[in-house]
């Protein structure tokens, strides 16, 4: 049963093949055995899971339907669940039961899915590797001494080892796209606004966004029709309609202008990686589509200007967690000074205060306008980038990492070299803009994803582009060995 995907779930539920109880017990069985391996959970919430299962199976038996009724998720541990510890993989929220359910959480769990658990990411979203979790590393199902991305690396380790069909990460920079690359799935970060942040804990406001990680664009394009949608309770949430997002899997191809970015395969990429991506061209190109070179003159500049805007808002999002208002309290403060100093010096790991002190730094009187102010004026110019670009193409095709995953511990004493492995991912975030990444390939047994982007709103252009990909190749259905 762990094989199959959420659409396969559907059908199984709907034709009574199996009961959500009996998958929900499955696949909890299969995380007790298999997980101490990967370490890919943080919570698992088994009494309330069955307690779903039973509840969907009773509304199944009432007459409801409904393809998300009774089928399985896990949700990355920022998204809030009412009474179940949400640590943002922090000491800081260690003993934290969120008091609400985060948007997306409601809108799933009212669509009768059923919450296995939460799964580990990096320290408050900040990495690439999942190793600066309060939790520990999250070990790549592909092979267990490599890394499987991050920050969503538990969202990707726990569905690709099969131990739930699909599950909710958040893409600040690429944490969605990233480490769906590395261990062989299909992820979509949304159009900023597409999905609600409410009840999400925020780590750059600007940039974080809510989204589905699964193996196949089709499960994709149904979790999303379940998270997406105008909700009040969030400012930058957007009130436009949400298109059925299945029924446009199919569209056909011919015609579509792809454009490659000359600048996402110069030095720095893997050619191996390179290949595989020239390869999904190939592909893509029997399908119909017309591959045209383009060019994103500042790509150059969006690492730099991205590692100054995500800190900056992170310095001041996280300055809630102060031992009063939010978070771990030291024992026995001297005064309030040692309070605040002590309690943000336990909470926060390394690389959280490294990124606080950064941001701190860039929003101070006197460098604010040489940091922070340009690299606003550099994220403009990504969007000009992008603007022009589409007006010349209806997609843009791309390696979503450099690099295969790296060994754990590779890159842990040097920030830099893990940062860079964000080339790819973190303008989409800077100009706000929807990316899908999907497998398409292998290199030394790791897998390897080619991203998609695509203007405003048109996720479902993605899903389609992806599922196509998906019917004439084989990639997405590969399992790593002993999941
Ligand atoms: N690797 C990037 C960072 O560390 C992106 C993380 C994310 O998307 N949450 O900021």
């Amino acid at each position: 049963m762990h094989q199959l995907t959420l659409a396969e779930i559907a059908r199984g539920l709907a034709d009574k093949s199996f009961s959500s109880e009996e998958l929900t017990g499955a696949l909890l069985a299969r995380i007790k055995s298999l997980d101490p391996q990967l370490n890919s959970f943080i919570s698992i919430t088994e009494a309330q899971a069955l307690e779903q299962a039973r509840a969907a199976d009773a509304r199944r038996a009432a007459g409801e339907s409904g393809v998300l009724l009774g089928a399985p998720i896990a949700h990355k541990d920022l998204f809030c669940t009412r009474g179940i510890r949400t640590s943002c993989g922090s000491r800081m929220l260690d003993n934290f039961a969120a008091p609400y359910d985060a948007t997306v959480v409601a809108r799933l769990a009212d669509a009768g899915m059923v919450t296995l658990g939460k799964t580990n990411m990096d320290e408050f979203a900040m990495g690439s590797a999942n190793e600066s979790s309060h939790y520990g590393a999250v070990k790549n199902p592909w092979n267990l001494e490599h890394v499987p991305g991050g920050s969503s690396g538990g969202s990707a380790a726990a569905v690709a080892a099969r131990l739930v069909p699909v599950s909710t990460g958040s893409d600040t920079g690429g944490s969605i796209r990233q480490p769906a690359a590395l261990t062989n799935l299909t992820g979509l970060k949304p159009t900023y606004g597409r999905v609600s942040r409410w009840g999400m804990i925020a780590y750059a406001s600007s940039l974080d966004q809510g989204g589905p990680m699964a193996r196949t664009a089709q499960d994709c394009a149904l979790l999303l029709q379940g998270m997406a949608g105008f909700d009040a309770n969030d400012s930058t949430s957007i009130d436009e309609p949400v298109p059925d997002y299945s029924a446009t899997l199919n569209a056909p191809l011919q015609g579509l202008r792809i454009g490659l970015p000359k600048e996402y395969f110069g030095a720095g990429l893997d050619p191996r990686i390179a290949d595989l991506v020239q390869a999904s061209v190939r592909e893509l190109e029997g399908l119909g589509a017309v591959i045209r070179e383009i060019s994103l003159p500042s790509t150059q500049q969006a690492i730099p200007a991205y590692y100054v805007i995500a800190p900056a808002e992170a310095s001041s999002n996280l300055s809630r967690f102060d031992g009063v208002r939010f978070g771990h309290r030291c024992e026995a403060p001297k005064d309030l000074t040692d309070l605040y100093k002590r309690s943000r010096g336990e909470g926060f790991g390394a690389e959280v205060q490294r990124r606080i002190m950064v941001g701190t730094y860039a929003l101070s009187a006197g460098y604010y306008d040489a940091y922070y102010l340009k690299a606003q004026k550099v994220r403009r110019l990504i969007k000009n980038d992008f603007m022009n670009a589409f007006a010349e193409v209806d997609l843009i095709l791309g390696p979503t990492t450099p690099n295969p995953a790296w060994k754990l511990g590779a890159k842990a004493s040097d920030p830099v070299a893990a940062y860079l492995e964000d080339v790819y991912t973190i303008t989409a975030n800077l100009a706000g803009l929807p990316g899908l990444s999907m497998p398409a390939g292998f290199v030394d047994g790791l897998p390897v994803g080619v991203q998609l982007l695509a203007p405003y709103f048109q996720e479902g252009r993605l899903l389609n582009v992806a599922h196509r990909y998906q019917q004439v190749t084989d990639w997405h259905t590969r399992a790593p060995t002993g999941f």
